[in-house]
């Protein structure tokens, strides 16, 4: 499989989530092995890079995000590299003018969209990582299980003590169009009872119903209702391969979730280097 870039510049504005302001992203094309690299370029210049790493991420209760030894950091991550993942993109430079990603309508389909005209090959090859024998996280009831496949195919599960969103299955094979068509625009979520503190706490004040599904006691707040009847497994599916992208390398192997989120996907990244001895 070939490293990928861009073949050309492209702008996009729109709010970041947690702070609600107006955020312009230029992705510019790369070199062959630069990896994925943001400059947010508000900060003091020199000091204002950030690269795709593992060693980078920090903070994973909201999202995923990456900061530098600098204090530089980047928020929300996820669904743009969920959507470089399904693109293969392995090197591109992103200016940002801000700490978060926009958070458009809370899906990654608009990043699909942007990028998917002009997505070209690199000189160099990129190796998979491959899951060669079982390997596995856990913390309480959570669990992500990687095992031998000869694809990438995930199987997830949801399962929330709620009156409304309940238990959600699904299982896919990774390939572009399955992305596209059946998880890229699954939107993220939130309990109504949840809004209240983020409120108090000053986050999410970008969070609006253009942006997020609030589910109630007994359905979702939002006029046009779920894109998918189940939507938020879809959702789940999107972060994880979001959030196994901070490894930049294409995945092999049949992963198994179980109520996971940001924190244990990480723990399973973790893994997924020791085993591939990175
Ligand atoms: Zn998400």
């Amino acid at each position: 499989m070939k490293r990928k870039t861009i073949n050309k510049n492209i702008k996009y504005m729109g709010i970041g989530l947690h702070k609600g302001e107006d955020i312009k992203l230029k992705l510019k094309p790369a070199k062959s092995g630069e990896g994925i690299v943001f400059k947010r370029v508000d900060f003091e210049e020199g000091k204002n890079i950030i690269k795709l790493d593992n060693q980078n991420v920090f903070e994973l209760t909201r999202g995923t995000n990456l900061k530098n030894e600098f204090g530089a950091q980047i928020y929300t991550i996820e669904h743009f590299l969920s959507a470089l993942y399904a693109l293969q993109i392995t090197d591109l430079n992103v200016e940002i003018d801000g700490n978060e990603l926009p958070i458009i309508d809370g899906s990654a389909f608009k990043f699909l969209e942007l990028l998917e005209e002009s997505v070209i090959d690199l000189e160099d090859d990129i190796e998979e990582l491959v899951i060669k024998s079982p390997i596995y996280v856990s913390k309480g009831d959570k669990y992500v299980i990687g095992m031998p496949y000869d694809g990438y195919k995930i199987t997830y599960a949801i399962n929330f003590n709620h009156s409304f969103l309940k238990s959600e299955l699904l299982e896919m094979e990774i390939n572009y169009e399955n992305y596209k068509n059946e998880i890229s625009k699954a939107r993220t979520f939130g309990f109504d009872f949840e809004l209240e503190y983020l409120k108090a706490n000053n986050l999410a004040l970008g969070g609006s119903l253009d942006n997020a599904i609030v589910i109630t006691k007994d359905g979702v707040l939002n006029p046009g209702g779920l894109r998918y009847d189940d939507e938020f497994v879809r959702h789940k599916m999107l972060d994880i391969i979001g959030d196994l992208k901070v490894l930049n390398r294409p995945i092999k192997g049949h992963l198994v979730a179980v109520k996971a989120g940001h924190a244990i996907n990480n723990e399973f990244a973790k893994e997924l280097e020791k085993h591939n001895n990175i």
